[in-house]
Order: C-alpha cells, then sequence, then structure tokens
C-alpha cells in the first residue's frame, strides 16, 4: 500500500537562503515517472553534504528532495521491467539535482534508471554501499581495463578512510594487490587494516605541492581527493601505470605536468557514476556482489535516520565520517 502521505527532507531556497526541512508531502507532490517506490533506505554520500549544505550547486531545481541514491520495493508501475513488490536501488541519473531524490518515504522516478537490487544484498546492504561504493567499483573495473593487475605492483587508495576509499581498499584487497591506504586519520589505521590495507600512509606525504615527477612508487591508483593529492600520485606512477580519479575532497584543481603521461606512459582515468549507462551499471553491481566482502561492508557502515541528515552533512564534509552512513527511512 502506497501511503497517502509520507515524510520527505525538502531543500527550500528563499533569494540566497536555503533551508533544509522534514515536511509531510503527497503522492501528487512528486516529481513525474512511471514508477512508485516505496523507499526503505538512502545514504549520506560527499555529494549529499554539498547539496544539503549548499556549499555546492548540486541542485538545480527548487524544491528539491535530496539524495542521490535509494533503495525499496516498487509500489506502482508503469514501465514493462518492474512490477510491485520488486526489489530495486537508484544511483544518480540526476537524483537531488533536477529530480526527487532518495530522502522521502516514497519516490517516483523513471523505470529506466532502476537497478533491479542484486540477490546477495538487502537494501540495507545496497545503500551501505551506495553511490560511494558503486563508484569505487567502477575504479576498480577501469584500473583493470587500463590491465592493471596485482602482479604489476602495489596499488594507493586516497581518502582512503572515506566512503570512496573504504570500499576501494576492501575490494582491492580482495582482488589481491597490495593496497597502501592514504589517510588523513591515522587513528583508522586498524580499521583500514581490517579491510585489508598492507601499509598506511599519511595524507600529508602526498598533500604539499607537487613535483613533475616524483619516486615510482605504485603501479595504480584510486582517489577521491583530487588537487595536489591527485598531482602527487600521478607524479609517483609507475612506468605504464594508471590513475582512477573520481573525487575531489581536497579541491578541484589539478597541478599537475605532463611529465607523468609522456615520459612514464602513465594514464589518467576520469571516473563518472552519475550518467553512466545501464549496462555497465549492472556490472558494477554484479562484480560487487561477488567481490565485496559482506563483513567488510558491515563494519564500515553506519546507519541514521531521515531527522539526522543534516548533522550528517556537515560530517561528511568535514572529512569526519568513517565509512560509509546509511539513512533508514523507518528512523
Ligand atoms: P567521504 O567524505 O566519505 O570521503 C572523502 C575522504 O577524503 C575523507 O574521508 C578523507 O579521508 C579525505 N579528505 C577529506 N578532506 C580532505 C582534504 N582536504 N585533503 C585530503 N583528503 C581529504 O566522501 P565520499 O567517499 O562520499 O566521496 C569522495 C569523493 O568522491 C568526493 O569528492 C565525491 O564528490 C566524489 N565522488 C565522485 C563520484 C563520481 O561520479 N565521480 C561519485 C561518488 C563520489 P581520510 O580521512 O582517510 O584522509
Amino acid at each position: 500500500m502506497v501511503k497517502n502521505r509520507f515524510r520527505a527532507v525538502l531543500i527550500r531556497k528563499d533569494g540566497d537562503r536555503q533551508s533544509v526541512n522534514e515536511e509531510e508531502i503527497g503522492l501528487a507532490d512528486l516529481m513525474d515517472g512511471d514508477v512508485v517506490v516505496a523507499v526503505s533506505h538512502s545514504t549520506v554520500n560527499y555529494k549529499d553534504g554539498l547539496a544539503l549544505t549548499g556549499r555546492a550547486p548540486v541542485v538545480r531545481k527548487f524544491p528539491m528532495i535530496p539524495g542521490i541514491d535509494l533503495a525499496g520495493t516498487v509500489q506502482d508501475s508503469v514501465h514493462p521491467d518492474f512490477r510491485p513488490g520488486d526489489k530495486v536501488l537508484l544511483n544518480g541519473f540526476g537524483l537531488s539535482e533536477t529530480h526527487y531524490g532518495g530522502y522521502a518515504e516514497v519516490a517516483r522516478v523513471k523505470g529506466e534508471w532502476l537497478i533491479p537490487l542484486p540477490d546477495a544484498f538487502t537494501p540495507a546492504q545496497a545503500m551501505a554501499i551506495g553511490t560511494a561504493g558503486y563508484t569505487a567499483m567502477l575504479a576498480v573495473m577501469a584500473l583493470e581495463d587500463a590491465h592493471i593487475v596485482p602482479a604489476k605492483g602495489p596499488v594507493v587508495v586516497t581518502g582512503a578512510s572515506g566512503g570512496v576509499g573504504s570500499v576501494a581498499v576492501a575490494l582491492l584487497a580482495k582482488l589481491g594487490f597490495h593496497v597502501i591506504a592514504s589517510t588523513g586519520r591515522m587513528q583508522e589505521a586498524a580499521y583500514l587494516q581490517s579491510l585489508g590495507a598492507a601499509e598506511i600512509i599519511a595524507r600529508e606525504e602526498l598533500s604539499g605541492d607537487p613535483r613533475p615527477l616524483a619516486k615510482e612508487r605504485w603501479t595504480g591508483a584510486v582517489d577521491s581527493v583530487g588537487s595536489r593529492t591527485l598531482a602527487n600520485v600521478i607524479a609517483s606512477t609507475r612506468y605504464g601505470g594508471a590513475v582512477a580519479a573520481c573525487g575531489l575532497a581536497q579541491g578541484m584543481d589539478l597541478p599537475v605536468s605532463v611529465a607523468p603521461f609522456i615520459l612514464r606512459g602513465v594514464s589518467l582515468l576520469g571516473i563518472e557514476s552519475v550518467y553512466m549507462p545501464r549496462a555497465r551499471r549492472l556490472i558494477a553491481w554484479e562484480r560487487l556482489a561477488r567481490d565485496l566482502d559482506i563483513g567488510k561492508l558491515a563494519a564500515m557502515t553506519r546507519t541514521i535516520g531521515l531527522g539526522d541528515v543534516r548533522r550528517a552533512a556537515e560530517e561528511i564534509l568535514a572529512g569526519k565520517v568513517r565509512g560509509r552512513l546509511v539513512v533508514d527511512l523507518s528512523q
């Protein structure tokens, strides 16, 4: 049964001022779509932090229900691929930007955006992965496509204690890589080792002014930090190596020279999750079902309620969230 009235977080804008409040809305308030989903879980990613605080222009239309991820059960569908009762998940596709997102008990979305929930996961586990974990998987797949294999040498993961970083460490370790985890939180060393990191290095080693080329240290990298960190990672990548760049936690700039590309044949691989075509999404979720240890997923996850998302937004932007945050819509 679809609820007539349900809870939702709404971002409203009045001039330059943005407000975020929990409201009660109805089906008629939702945007167009061909599938109605009873949302059981969502997540808080870095991008959700940016949307909720207004610190970057993630939201393109106001009012907006934020939440770039959702998982739940189809309640109503006129899309041929989905029927009431189907378990589904959704990452990106403009959720929280131009279309209402996952911070509501009910969502109306386009069926073509939905992914059937893999049998391996409950909705809560799928959201423990969320956009951050699915992006980590896309980054690992990009490294594999660039022929980066464990025998070629170590890989480094920056922002390792964060969402993308934690899942990337766990995936790469399970695939047999020697994983070097770079973190600003050395107190999380034991946590990172439990995920499979073989070495932990301090964030400061990579966050200073980069040189065009540095000592060759790794053959591959997953970077969620950008800026000087990404430049240092590229400068320290071995001959023929590859770096998957997916984030900007340190900044959007990239003060790099062409030297690593033209003298060492290093490749820079851009990772984009929001509009990734469906076929590759399906592969990424299949791979997550196979290559991500569910026990490690539980260790990296904290669950909060809808009323906690604003506080969580500040925490994640301050780099204080370890691993992943799941939003349980029943709380
Ligand atoms: P998190 O906040 O969970 O992780 C980011 C991590 O980066 C932090 O935990 C921290 O790790 C590190 N960090 C934070 N601030 C700084 C800083 N100033 N300098 C160096 N390191 C820092 O975020 P997510 O994992 O959700 O997202 C990570 C990044 O990836 C974000 O920029 C996000 O926008 C981007 N992203 C991009 C996607 C795409 O489609 N391209 C999809 C998903 C995410 P530690 O304490 O261990 O150093």
